[in-house]
């Protein structure tokens, strides 16, 4: 009797839980998720296959906007997922003088030059997972700005906010919000004045703006809650504030998602 009951209830749910990975993370705008498959399996997201690293492990965010579901696909086994909906706050500032919102030649020189060397440092480098099962906030402070806001200067849509702000005293410590290796230290930026990019592997990065001090250099490895810098006003800040912004290849991720979710 025991041994048919074992049969019938043990045995299908085994049976579920081999053929399809359990998902870590949020499915959700800004979102990310994290899993493993078995090694050799193939895995497609939306008919599209994706990279699978080392243990079988794989990534994925949904960036600022997705579609109301998504298909995953693990060796044509497919199960489909609901993704929650964010709605973000949209500011419409007009009548700004037009030196305000458009910058430069020079100014639109250093821009470039900057961007290049972001969007260079956002590429995929370790493709070994430094970071942790759950981020930490990388400072004490106020929230003052949340990820996913836009502003709309003079009827012209800028960038949508791609991370946290938390505003805080100036010399406030940063501290690294997961484990990884410092992959940009770079002074003065336009924007992001003092800025800091820390690659947690996979192609996950964080990205910390406005700092006065940076505590570690290119290479180094730092694990979380190490001092890796402090808040200050660099680049163009109102107020002291860090600005922490996390992103997957060129897809931003909401940082507030990694504070409340584990990732495989
Ligand atoms: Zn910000």
């Amino acid at each position: 009797m025991f041994l048919i009951l074992l049969i019938i209830f043990v045995f299908p749910l085994n049976l579920k839980a081999e053929t399809f990975p359990k998902i870590f993370g949020c499915f959700c705008e800004g979102g990310l998720i994290t899993g493993n498959i078995k090694d050799g399996n193939i895995l497609k997201i939306d008919n599209k296959q994706i990279e699978v690293f080392e243990k079988g492990r794989f990534i994925f965010a949904f960036g600022r906007k997705y579609k109301e579901k998504i298909k995953i696909e693990v060796n044509n086994k497919v199960e489909e997922f609901a993704v929650l909906k964010k709605k973000y706050k949209i500011e419409n500032i007009k009548g700004l003088p037009r030196k305000k919102v458009e910058p430069s030649k020079e100014d639109l020189k250093k821009i470039i030059s900057d961007a290049n060397k972001i969007k260079e440092a956002k590429k995929i480098g370790y493709r070994t997972r430094f970071f942790n099962e759950k981020f930490i906030l990388p400072s004490k402070g106020r929230m003052s700005g949340f990820y996913g806001s836009q502003r709309i200067l003079n009827s012209k849509p800028r960038r949508p906010h791609a991370g946290i702000d938390i505003a805080a005293r100036e010399g406030t410590s940063v501290v690294a919000p997961s484990s990884g290796i410092v992959k940009l230290v770079e002074k003065d930026m336009f924007f992001t004045g003092n800025t800091l990019i820390v690659d947690h592997g996979l192609g996950l990065i964080s990205i910390f703006a406005h700092l006065k001090e940076v505590f570690v250099e290119k290479g180094e490895n730092v694990f979380q809650g190490k001092k890796i810098g402090s808040i200050g006003m660099t680049g163009r800040a109102t107020g002291p504030h860090l600005h922490w912004g996390v992103y997957l290849n060129d897809k931003s991720v909401d940082p507030e998602v990694l504070l409340k979710y584990d990732l495989y």
